[in-house]
């Protein structure tokens, strides 16, 4: 007869820490600290401290040279100088910063009227329907 083989949640050979994570990704926590995950990581579920970690890290060996900036961050810029002030700012170029506004307009982050240049946006993507709508109802 054959011996009933006995279970073992994890194979003996991983480290004590790694089944740790293991188990904290298990349950839908933050592999490195338990703490509820961030809802971008959808498969990570890292929260918002070590996902902001692992995208310096991974920006660093990519060697991306400008900082990330999160678009609660691009809200806070001083958008009334216009896109070319915060080109300058930023250190990123006209149509970044330009695409950048649009989507937080988009979002409702922020109002269409809050920099004078754009109309100029307006024009631009007057082929996207949804984003005419938004900024004519402003
Ligand atoms: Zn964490």
């Amino acid at each position: 007869m054959k011996k009933k083989p006995k279970r073992r949640p994890f194979p003996k050979k991983l480290s004590r820490q790694y089944r740790w994570q293991i188990m904290r990704k298990g349950v839908g926590r933050c592999p490195i600290c338990g703490k509820k995950p961030d809802k971008r990581a959808v498969k990570s579920k890292l929260c918002t401290k070590h996902l902001k970690a692992q995208r310096l890290r991974m920006r660093k060996r990519v060697g991306v040279k400008r900082p990330f900036l999160s678009p609660e961050e691009q809200a806070d810029l001083d958008w009334s100088l216009g896109y070319e002030v915060v080109a300058a700012m930023t250190g990123r170029t006209l149509l970044t910063v330009k695409r950048w506004f649009t989507k937080l307009v988009v979002g409702g982050k922020i109002k269409a009227s809050a920099c004078p240049d754009h109309s100029a946006v307006a024009a631009a993507m007057h082929r996207k329907s949804k984003v005419r709508e938004v900024l004519d109802s402003v």
